[in-house]
């Protein structure tokens, strides 16, 4: 049986693309040759990379809008560097509500002046900023629509004039957003989408070409673009995971449908957290993750007992990104309702025992 996989990236997948996966290591296609084997410019693995290009595009409903996906590599991390060399010449704002967000934000300031338009460091990343205004002359405004660590997640993304710029790492197709409002979107493809070893990149081709510096070819969306997203060699097989996943979304019903079960799940647990006396979550309410669900004990001394009982349970991933402790059950889209109940299940046993 497997376990109930709640950790928080690499993550769960869904089962029946690990099989598929499985099986391409070894016969690819039915070429008698394994999928990493063969070349990355081989006419199967160049439809491979299209279709994972153009379903993600598919799936966010952003086809034929000017916007072009790339996969990339060097994780969500790159993307802090990339998106300031490419973007920005003067001016950045930024919103900083997590770990990551400060990352970007730590990266970005080599190339020119960041204005942090607000930012919930002070209160541990426990909630989101709201009122803020972006400088209009800003090059862009970028924010962190959900926040791994702490359990926070953007519900309403501002109107500004200025490009829009997000880092979606961890809940990139998880629910609808009116996805049009981005010029560029960024997500590793290690929660929702595949294994680590590739980052999913959706920018809108306009904002590009509006800086003056020297781009490193490897750093230059634009040469990305031109070469299809085969540059050099990418990471075939994260690719092509990622394909498998996201036309296992596709066939489900689409990010409409999954957004639907993800609520479920968020809602059962958090209705949980907040019932039970020995619980107790540790984020503003209102700015609660859907996808990471970070909570506390209310005695600590219950420690042991409750990680001996989730473990007995099969329950893996619960604890908390070492910068927070507690405890942090990540829900992506490949988990379902089960494993939650069943996490909900020990809590409720917790209680009836103590
Ligand atoms: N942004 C967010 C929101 C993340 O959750 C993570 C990784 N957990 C990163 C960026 C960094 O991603 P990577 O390890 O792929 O560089």
């Amino acid at each position: 049986m497997k376990k109930h996989n709640f950790s928080a990236g690499p993550c769960i997948l869904p089962q029946e693309v690990l099989q598929k996966a499985s099986e391409a290591i070894i016969n690819f296609n039915n070429d008698d040759l394994s999928l990493i084997e063969i070349s990355h410019r081989s006419k199967p693995f160049v439809a491979v990379m299209e279709k994972a290009r153009s379903l993600a595009l598919e799936l966010l409903g952003l086809e034929g809008k000017g916007y072009k996906a790339l996969f990339l590599q060097g994780g969500a991390s790159m993307e802090f560097l990339m998106v300031a060399y490419n973007l920005l010449n003067k001016k950045a704002a930024y919103l900083n509500t997590g770990t990551w967000s400060d990352k970007a934000i730590k990266e970005a300031k080599a190339f020119g002046k960041l204005i942090e338009v607000a930012s919930s460091k002070d209160k541990g990343y426990s909630y989101i900023p709201k009122v803020y205004s972006i400088p209009e002359d800003s090059d862009y405004f970028h924010c962190t629509s959900n926040n791994t660590v702490a359990g926070t997640q953007i519900k309403e993304f501002p109107e500004t004039n200025v490009p829009l710029i997000c880092d979606m790492s961890s809940d990139i197709f998880s629910r609808q957003l009116d996805f049009e409002k981005f010029d560029l979107i960024y997500a590793g493809a290690q929660k929702n989408m595949g294994p680590a070893g590739t980052t999913l990149v959706i920018i809108k081709e306009e904002i590009l070409g509006k800086v003056e510096r020297h781009i490193p070819s490897m750093l230059n969306y634009q040469i990305h673009i031109d070469k299809d997203s085969m540059f050099n060699t990418p990471s075939v097989f994260a690719v092509y995971v990622s394909m498998l996943t996201l036309q296992w979304l596709k066939d489900l019903g689409g990010i409409s449908f999954i957004e639907e079960v993800n609520n479920k799940k968020a809602a059962l647990l958090y209705n949980e957290i907040d019932r039970n006396p020995l619980f107790k979550g540790i984020v503003a309410k209102e700015d609660r993750s859907t996808m990471n669900a970070t909570f506390v004990l209310t005695d600590d001394s219950l420690k042991e007992k409750f990680d001996k009982m989730w473990q007995e349970a099969g329950i893996n991933g619960l604890n908390g990104h070492r910068s927070v402790g507690g405890y942090r059950a990540s829900m992506y889209n490949a988990l379902p309702l089960y494993s939650v109940q069943a996490l909900v299940d020990v809590m409720q046993e917790l209680e009836r025992k103590n």
